[in-house]
């Protein structure tokens, strides 16, 4: 069952309704998070919180709640929703204004959770791996809208995606214009050489994932050498072992990219390792 809370009021899903005049349709103009539930608690949520107050500091808006409050409103709702598993989507936008793109005719922000579940892929393919291809479509550059800033405006995701539905692929990989692996359509890359871990550094202009950080500290738990350096896409053809993390893709490993198969089988061992880690501490 789905449940959503729209500035302190609860709805079910037939009756949440947004303003067609909120700037965060009208111009994409706002910021999001999405956070998993796991045995009735929100996985990673000062982790996530933090990322979203820093997006809408980013584009300059003023949530109009506490990261307490607006903690204490999201455990709320899992407990009213009864969600033992599922995902959240946290909405702050620039709220309810006029047509022009002026955001001074928006006096205060909207802020929303949807209490629900997600699945991208079916179980299989965690066990096959995903195929993938390099996308035409690059990321936004980091100094247009840093990408580090998880903002409403997907659309140079969404093509991507599309290309990669196009090609019959199950997701695709993103460079940024110097040619630099960013991330998939909506999760960050790590690749395996020779037992080192290795994902691209959040400064060259990819989004810093909470599944990312965790894994990293995951790698330096288990005592896998791990780098964070800008890697393209030699690196990722000549893996031994790939993989995709993110809040609803969890840990994907990737079976070939550009028809290159990556490394020996589907799943490598240090990604199964990081897999069997990321899933103890989601049961936890
Ligand atoms: N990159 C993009 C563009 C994303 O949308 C996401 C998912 N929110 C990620 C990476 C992965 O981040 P996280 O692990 O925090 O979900």
């Amino acid at each position: 069952m789905s449940l959503i809370w729209i500035n302190g009021q609860w709805h079910d899903r037939d009756s949440a309704m947004i303003s067609v005049y909120d700037h965060g349709l009208l111009y994409g103009d706002g910021v999001f998070e999405g956070m998993r539930v796991y045995g009735g608690r929100p996985f990673r949520l000062e982790e996530h919180l933090d990322r979203l107050y820093d997006s809408a500091q980013a584009l300059w808006i003023t949530v109009p709640m506490t990261k307490a409050d607006m903690g204490r409103v999201t455990e709320e709702g899992i407990a009213r929703a009864g969600i033992s598993e599922g995902y959240l989507r946290h909405v702050v936008t620039r709220g309810v204004g006029d047509l022009g793109l002026d955001p001074r005719s928006c006096p205060r922000p909207t802020v929303f959770i949807i209490f629900d579940t997600i699945r991208i892929w079916p179980r299989e393919r965690y066990e096959k791996g995903l195929a993938m291809i390099s996308a035409a479509t690059p990321m936004p550059d980091r100094e247009t809208l840093s990408p580090r800033v998880k903002s409403l405006n997907y659309l140079p995701h969404i093509m991507a995606k599309l290309e990669g539905i196009h090609a019959q692929m199950d997701e695709v990989l993103m460079l940024d214009r110097g040619g630099y692996v960013a991330e998939a359509s909506g999760m960050n890359v790590f690749i395996v050489k020779r037992g080192v871990v290795t994902t691209p550094p959040a400064w060259t202009g990819v989004l810093r994932g909470v599944t990312r950080d965790l894994v990293i500290g995951l790698a330096g738990e288990a005592g896998l050498p791990m780098r964070e350096e800008p890697i393209n896409r030699y690196d990722v053809y000549t893996a031994d072992e790939a993989f995709l993390t993110g809040t609803a893709a969890e840990i994907a490993p990737i079976r070939s990219l550009d028809g290159r198969q990556i490394g020996a089988g589907p799943i490598g061992p240090v990604t199964r390792t990081l897999m069997d880690r990321f899933q103890a501490l989601t049961r936890r």
